[in-house]
């Protein structure tokens, strides 16, 4: 990865066996996207490992995590990271968070649009959480092989991300680009890329 671009490696349903080999390789942040596969993981496995749920989460789930979790890159209502707050505070920590903005023109990934992330940070509410950080911004392009179409939709994520920074204090991760965009997405100023069949090979 070029400097200032951390990996994510996107574990889902690998066997342990094969998640030890990339613990072996030296890598040490791990993403799942349910959140019963990424305990069942995180008991088995090394507790230097940094798990990040990277998939859409449910409000009655967050206390699953609460415990351990380091990232929730999915975080796209007010409601959710309101939970996640709540739950963090039973544990005693704080949670860091990405908010999560719906970039791709295909209607079935999750998100705020634009106008939601601008309401949500000028309503203030972000700032009465005492044990969550929200310290970037998520998004996934459109699953298509139309590569501009792809570079336009990471262009537009990193323009909010630049304008978050100067809303939110403590900004500083751009989470977006997977196996099939990633290097588009690093020119267009990823800072952290989820991948996982470049890695393992395809997932079943
Ligand atoms: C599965 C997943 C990835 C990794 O996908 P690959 O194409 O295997 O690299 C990245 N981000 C999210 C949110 C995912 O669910």
């Amino acid at each position: 990865m070029p400097e200032g671009v951390t990996l994510v490696v996107v574990t889902k349903t690998k066997p342990i066996t094969a998640i030890m080999e990339a613990y072996n390789a030296g890598h040490r942040i791990f993403g799942e996207n349910k959140i019963q596969e990424m305990t069942e993981k995180m008991e088995k496995l090394p507790k230097d490992v940094q798990w990040h749920m990277i998939g859409h989460v449910q409000r009655n789930k967050v206390k699953y995590m609460a415990a351990y979790v380091t990232l929730i890159h999915g975080v796209d209502t007010l409601k959710l990271l309101q939970e996640i707050d709540r739950q963090a505070k039973n544990y005693q920590r704080k949670i860091n968070c990405l908010l999560q903005v719906h970039i791709a023109e295909e209607e079935t990934k999750f998100g705020m649009d634009h106008r939601e992330l601008f309401e949500l940070v000028a309503s203030g509410k972000l700032d009465k959480l005492t044990n969550t950080n929200v310290i970037g911004l998520m998004g996934m392009a459109t699953y298509t092989e139309n590569k501009e179409q792809i570079r336009r939709e990471f262009k537009h994520l990193k323009q909010l991300f630049d304008t978050m920074k100067t809303r939110i204090p403590g900004i500083s991760v751009l989470s977006m680009g997977m196996s099939a965009d990633y290097s588009i997405a690093i020119e267009e100023g990823s800072t952290m890329v989820r991948i996982g069949s470049a890695i393992f090979g395809a997932r079943n």
